[in-house]
């Protein structure tokens, strides 16, 4: 058996946090925007394709969640449904809305930070369904990778807080 050199190991973690950190900085400039705290990064073959924070108050559309704003923007950059083989990276676990669409869109990899129940915690109407449960439930093959610098996907909570006319769905 061939062990993975610390290297190799260190590298992955190192391009994990980098998608995630596009993820965040979009979720902070939906803030700034007057949206709420979420991004989401779509990433193909090593290539970010689609990054999008969440549009629910801009776009009066309730199911405008960072993660469906970026699965339609990669599909309609790359001009198909089906986005096998690509990796999302969502500053806080999709609800199972998004893991749906997720699913539907073949996406093989979720790495996420903050959770449902941190969501939840600040006033989001979220369906306490853990990604794993879905996940479990539908009997689907996605790789889930909870906790990806969750500790700065859960400050753009209080980031989002700190804006003035901040509010929930
Ligand atoms: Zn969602």
């Amino acid at each position: 058996m061939r062990l993975k050199s610390p290297s190799v190991k260190t590298w992955s973690e190192t391009l994990q946090t980098y998608f995630m950190r596009k993820a965040i900085e979009i979720a902070k400039k939906g803030i700034r925007l007057g949206q709420t705290p979420f991004g989401a990064c779509v990433v193909l073959k090593g290539k970010v394709i689609a990054l999008n924070h969440n549009n629910v108050w801009k776009n009066t559309d309730i199911t405008a969640h960072a993660e469906i704003q970026a699965i339609r923007s990669a599909c309609r950059k790359i001009k198909t449904v089906d986005l096998s083989g690509a990796i999302i990276y969502s500053t806080c676990e999709p609800c199972p809305m998004c893991f749906s669409a997720i699913h539907w869109a073949g996406i093989k990899k979720i790495f996420y930070g903050a959770k449902i129940s941190d969501a939840k915690r600040h006033g989001f109407r979220e369906l306490t369904i853990s990604n794993i449960k879905m996940k479990n439930y539908g009997k689907s093959k996605i790789q889930i990778i909870a906790g990806c610098m969750k500790k700065e996907c859960l400050e753009l909570f209080r980031l989002w807080k700190n804006n003035y006319g901040h509010k929930t769905y």
